[in-house]
């Protein structure tokens, strides 16, 4: 079973493609199932940017065109309804308001912002060294924790996204990540296994092998996704994401349906 649940689509406003094309990209790549995970409005925790997220008014158009994909496409492969959701800590009501209003299959929970700071947008990253690259690592992580202990989300997105520009901490991270699996497995969440991070400048897997090894020792489920924002980006790499989890004692993965985990199936690299 071979499955890409970060698929985003032109409505975000940095992504390009139709959403035709990153079907049957889905499609030629081999996948049995496929998700759509665009960038959940900014709106609903209050702000504005059409180059970031999409926007309010296009969620119904969103809701459609997935419904009439997962149709029209029935026969080739299955489509699932899903969401990338920033985590705001302080905008927990209003994120569980809006996912509440619909029907998502699947809710990546991600990390992008610390306070006002888009941490991953190459125009601001001079805030690491202003803040020092070990603040910021710690900082991300305490967000990354509450947003799993939030409830809100079935999967956490790129868990270590802040090595995004190849900054590196001082200290060890590896106390960092057995308190990252644990509280990942006390809050019933799941992680991918991100490869975009290969297309970044720090050309690695989101999140650390040892985030990944750390998840199989607290029984946290994984699931390989391209976070692709184009068409032939679908499928990239995710051998590669699998291999990483069986190397690291993961033998199993999941889809999901009506945000419940539904398909348990072997991972093979
Ligand atoms: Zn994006
Ligand atoms: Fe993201
Ligand atoms: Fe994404
Ligand atoms: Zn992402």
């Amino acid at each position: 079973m071979r499955v890409d649940y970060h698929i985003h689509t032109k409505l975000c406003g940095h992504a390009d493609g139709e959403m035709e094309e990153y079907v049957e990209q889905a499609i030629a790549a081999g996948l049995d199932e496929m998700g759509f995970s665009d960038h959940m409005p900014m709106e609903v925790w209050g702000r504005h940017d059409p180059t970031l997220t999409m926007r309010l008014q296009d969620m119904i158009e969103y809701h459609d065109r997935v419904k009439e994909l997962r149709h029209w496409y029935r026969d080739r492969i299955r489509i699932k309804f899903g969401i990338e959701a920033d985590y705001v800590p302080g905008k927990e009501r209003e994120i569980g308001d809006f996912l509440r209003e619909w029907n998502f299959d699947y809710v990546i929970g991600s990390v992008h912002f610390l306070g006002d700071w888009g941490f991953d947008d190459p125009r601001y990253m001079e805030g690491y060294e202003r803040r020092g690259v070990d603040n910021v690592y710690y900082a991300f992580f305490k967000v990354i924790r509450m947003s799993a202990e939030s409830g809100l989300f079935d999967i956490i997105g790129h868990a270590d996204l802040v090595k995004k520009f190849g900054h590196r901490p001082e200290r060890d991270l590896k106390p960092e990540f057995d308190d990252l699996a644990a509280s990942f497995a006390r809050s019933g969440v799941a992680v991918e296994i991100n490869t975009s991070g290969l297309r970044k400048p720090v050309g690695e897997i989101y999140p650390h092998p040892a985030l990944v090894r750390a998840c199989r020792e607290y029984g946290v489920p994984v699931i390989a996704t391209s976070d692709a924002h184009t068409p032939g980006d679908v499928g990239r790499d995710l051998h590669l994401a699998r291999k990483l989890a069986v190397d690291s004692g993961h033998s199993r993965s999941f889809t999901l349906t009506g945000r419940k985990r539904d398909i348990h199936y072997d991972l093979q690299p």
